[in-house]
């Protein structure tokens, strides 16, 4: 097993190769050698075999094995599950867009936020992931595809609040001018709406997007499809999204996956006005991904609610969807991959 290296800062991974007596620019070394997706020692050239070999004693850095790998013939989209050292498995999507790749990581084994419509929180939470295990998924999506990555999201499997330390150093990590030196103005990060991690956030005054999924302007849907609204309620939600524009002066971006018949009424699109007042928000309508698991339907007023939306002044873009074709949402791999480990233990 060995120590999850890639989760040490410059200074953690400094001061360690200090203690066996090594010079302060050495730590430097290896944080580049790790940051570019090394996985091995042996690989870090102008280390010393001897300390290669010392390191390779007490560290890891191949944490991540590829278990699949899926490619969209329509748009590129690359799918990846992953199984980590202790043989749990998540997933990380890499997407190309016209304004840069953008891979997009899970932040948690599993999810404990049981909402109705999501595949990533079916079996629950396992674990949380460490910064190095999400810094993986990042290196190694791009040293498998060759796709330089731009831009990272934090909207794969788990809720980034509920693992916020570790969320925190990851972005400190991949933020790094030594590592892969991506700004935060090219970072997202989306949450449920678990309201003392977004107040944290603002307090940190962090240039990342926030998304936010919201999924319900109104308390009573949104607790019937998202438990944690009966924890953190979508008034009090509003609340911290417009303290944290003030603080930020960052807009947010708030996720709407359509509902037959849930989340999809006129009025709902005209709570969504109201409640948005005095803040620039944008709403990102997501056509509902078709869970096998779920009795939800997608919606089929994605475009009426849009109109609605904007003819009130609320920017509202439909979602393109990329990578239908390879199961590429939300836990979807996973579920698959899981399903057919019980079929072949059974069998
Ligand atoms: N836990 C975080 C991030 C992961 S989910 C969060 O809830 O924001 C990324 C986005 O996909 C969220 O907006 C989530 O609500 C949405 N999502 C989950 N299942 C979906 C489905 N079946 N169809 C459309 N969007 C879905």
């Amino acid at each position: 097993m060995g120590i999850d290296i890639r989760s040490m800062t410059l200074e953690e991974l400094t001061a360690a190769l200090k203690e066996l007596g090594e010079p302060a620019f050495r730590g430097k070394q290896v944080f580049t050698w790790l940051h570019r997706g090394v996985r091995s020692f042996e690989e870090m050239s102008d280390i010393s075999k001897s300390l290669r070999e010392k390191l390779a004693g007490v560290y890891r850095v191949d944490g991540l094995r590829t278990a699949r790998k899926q490619q969209s013939q329509a748009d590129g989209t690359v799918k990846y599950l992953w199984e980590l050292s202790d043989g749990n498995c998540i997933e990380t999507v890499l997407m190309q867009y016209h304004h840069g790749n953008t891979v997009c990581i899970s932040s948690q084994v599993g999810c404990r936020m049981g909402c109705a419509f999501c595949a990533s929180t079916l079996g629950g939470k396992v674990r949380d992931l460490t910064p190095g295990e999400m810094l993986e998924q990042v290196l190694f999506a791009q040293a498998d595809s060759g796709l330089a990555v731009s831009n990272i999201v934090l909207m794969g499997i788990g809720e980034p609040m509920d693992n916020l330390d570790n969320v925190l150093r990851f972005l400190e990590l991949v933020n790094h001018p030594l590592g892969l030196n991506i700004g935060m103005r090219h970072i997202s990060l989306s949450t449920c709406g678990v309201i003392p991690g977004i107040r944290r956030l603002a307090d940190l005054e962090l240039q990342l997007t926030l998304s936010v999924s919201l999924h319900a302007p109104d308390s009573e849907t949104r607790s019937r499809i998202m438990p944690v609204n009966r924890a953190y309620d979508v008034d009090g939600l509003f609340d911290a999204c417009h303290d944290y524009f003030q603080k930020t002066g960052r807009r947010i971006s708030f996720e709407y996956a359509m509902i037959d018949g849930v989340n999809d009424a006129g009025w709902q699109a005209d709570l969504i006005v109201k409640k948005l007042r005095g803040m620039p928000g944008h709403v990102n309508l997501i056509p509902l991904n078709d869970v096998a698991e779920s009795p939800l339907k997608p919606s089929r007023r994605v475009r009426q609610f849009q109109q609605r939306l904007e003819s009130q002044g609320v920017a509202a873009t439909v979602r393109r969807s990329l990578g239908g074709d390879i199961d590429a949402s939300c836990g979807q791999l996973r579920r698959k991959a899981m399903e057919q480990d019980r079929k072949e233990r059974e069998a």
